[in-house]
């Protein structure tokens, strides 16, 4: 049945944009998109009429780099965030009844906590879940993924024991005397959590994958989410996203960046209209707010290092010959200036087949695969026209600048205005996709396009003030660059006739109001194909 879609307003982000009252979608695409009269005009008569009364329509938007099997993964996790459990016996209380329907071998795991939130104003304690879940392992995730507490068990399992200093890049809570308090920052908290998540999916029967991947669709539905590249594919993760394809249950269509030795064990291609595989995932560092991104220079704060570069030059400049030549697009991860330049480096041995030009640039355009970026925290000037130059898209996360500017700031005391540079990336003809690397934050794009326009941390403070975009700059990152970014401009990103029909109705329009209250912003639907994939009313038929 087609819908007619009137009584809106319809931010198409098409070039050039004409005047847009109604929408008429057929067969899950956008069949005419224009003045009232003339896509009336286009309509047969038998179709649906949907007035969303003034609400505001969008393209469905499009996150360029989340893990959204980790996010489904914590979403099935007992829910110990605030305010729903406001103090630690509530967190107690949680954990107790998961560890009731947790299957043995696996850990009883909660998430979603925020110490400063809690009553007791201080972190759980291994004492705490001790209590909860004596005997086996328990562990509880800490809202930013970047700390989690876990019992005696968990500690004994992991290999934690008192006495033991504070690992490389992170630290040990302890108590009074010293010994292991349970809460674990940082480096450690990162390499346990990918062990326990690897563990417990490789574990997973396809029906359990295929729910935790419904849970995920359902959060970034809620957001608006419509498409979404994850950011850290592998055989387990691929198989659950397989299933929930062929079971109807992908709220949105997933663009799976494959980890680099993974590429054999995961089929590429396009699998469905809601399922490919045409990129591989490589990481050349580590993370900024850890100190672990590889720069030029030394931290000034704790752990002091330059960072970790996780290859050589010559070593990522095979891997990227090998998977360019096999048709892949290639998505490294890079952070500080000294893994991006060599991530350049890299690229411009295989994209300019043999040297670069005499003036050291290479025409735009010479990257055919669209090879990315992915964060380029710290790409200053002199790497971004090289990455210009080369014709790099780099996927970024507006949404860091709340979320951990204030840690970026003392990480780089001298530098902060320059990193995440949106606008000198546009300026100098960069593709920039936006996305929020979620779970590291919020898979809320609402967050990053806010971001993206105030570039303020959480402490109030303004990051690089010249580098803020404009309103529709914002919407264009999760919307018509992500669509580039993922070689899908021909199918989503804006509302032109022949597009898919991907649209996410809000009850405000984001390029109108004050950037601050864009979080605010209600989606009342998230459309895939014509399809309602989530609604907060009862406004579109079908789904
Ligand atoms: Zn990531």
């Amino acid at each position: 049945m087609d819908l007619l879609v009137e009584d809106a307003t319809f931010v198409t982000m098409a070039e050039p944009a004409g005047p847009a009252e109604a929408m008429l979608v057929r067969d899950g695409r956008i069949a005419a998109i224009g003045p009232a009269e003339q896509v009336r005009a286009a309509a047969d008569g038998a179709q649906v009429v949907v007035r969303l009364d003034g609400a505001t329509v969008i393209p469905g938007l499009i996150d360029a780099h989340c893990h959204v099997t980790d996010v489904g993964y914590l979403a099935a996790a007992a829910d110990c965030s605030q305010p729903s459990a406001p103090g630690i016996e509530a967190i107690k209380a949680r954990l107790a009844d998961a560890a009731g329907r947790t299957p043995d071998g696996s850990w009883v795991t909660g998430g979603g906590y925020a110490e400063y939130k809690l009553r007791e104003n201080r972190h759980p304690t291994r004492a705490d879940l001790d209590q909860a879940v004596p005997g086996r392992p328990a562990v509880l995730y800490h809202t930013s993924l970047h700390a989690c507490v876990l019992n005696t068990a968990a500690l004994r399992e992991a290999g934690f024991a008192d006495g033991q200093p504070d690992p490389p890049g992170g630290a040990f809570g302890r108590d009074r005397e010293g010994r292991l308090d349970g809460v674990l920052y940082e480096a450690p908290m990162f390499a346990l959590f990918a062990r326990n998540l690897h563990r417990d999916l490789a574990r997973m029967s396809d029906d359990t994958g295929s729910g935790l991947i419904g849970a995920a669709g359902r959060k970034l539905s809620s957001f608006g989410i419509s498409s979404a590249c994850d950011a850290d594919l592998r055989r387990e993760t691929f198989a659950a996203f397989a299933a929930a394809d062929a079971a109807g249950h992908l709220r949105q269509r997933i663009y799976g960046l494959i980890v680099h030795d993974q590429a054999d064990a995961v089929p590429p291609g396009r699998h469905s209209g809601r399922l490919a595989t045409e990129a591989v995932k490589i990481w050349a560092d580590g993370g900024m707010s850890s100190r672990t991104a590889a720069i030029h220079g030394s931290y000034p704060v704790p752990p002091y290092g330059s960072g970790i570069l996780s290859f050589e030059r010559d070593e990522l400049t095979a891997m990227v010959r090998d998977f360019d030549a096999r048709g892949f697009q290639v998505c490294i991860h890079a952070q500080g200036d000294r893994a991006i330049e060599t991530v350049l480096d890299a690229y411009a041995a295989v994209l300019t087949a043999g040297g670069e030009t005499p003036s050291g640039l290479w025409p735009s355009g010479g990257n055919p695969r669209r090879h990315r970026i992915e964060h380029g925290g710290a790409m200053y000037p002199y790497l971004t026209e090289r990455a210009a130059a080369l014709g790099i898209v780099i996927a970024s996360q507006p949404g860091f600048l709340s979320g951990l500017g204030d840690g970026f700031a003392a990480a780089f005391p001298d530098r902060y205005d320059e990193l995440y540079a949106f606008a000198s990336w546009q300026r100098a003809g960069i593709t920039v996709a936006g996305s929020s690397d979620s779970p590291v934050i919020t898979a809320d794009p609402r967050i990053g396009i806010r971001d993206a326009r105030l570039r303020r941390t959480g402490d109030g403070r303004v990051l690089g003030p010249g580098e803020r975009l404009s309103a529709r700059e914002a919407l264009a990152l999760y919307t018509t660059q992500a669509a580039i970014a993922c070689h899908r401009e021909d199918e989503i990103g804006s509302l032109e006739p022949g597009k898919l029909a991907d649209f996410t109705v809000l009850d405000g329009n984001p390029l109108e109001i004050e950037p601050e209250r864009i979080p605010g912003l209600g989606v009342l639907a998230t459309v895939l194909d014509g399809t309602p994939v989530y609604q907060s009313g009862d406004i579109i038929p079908g789904g």
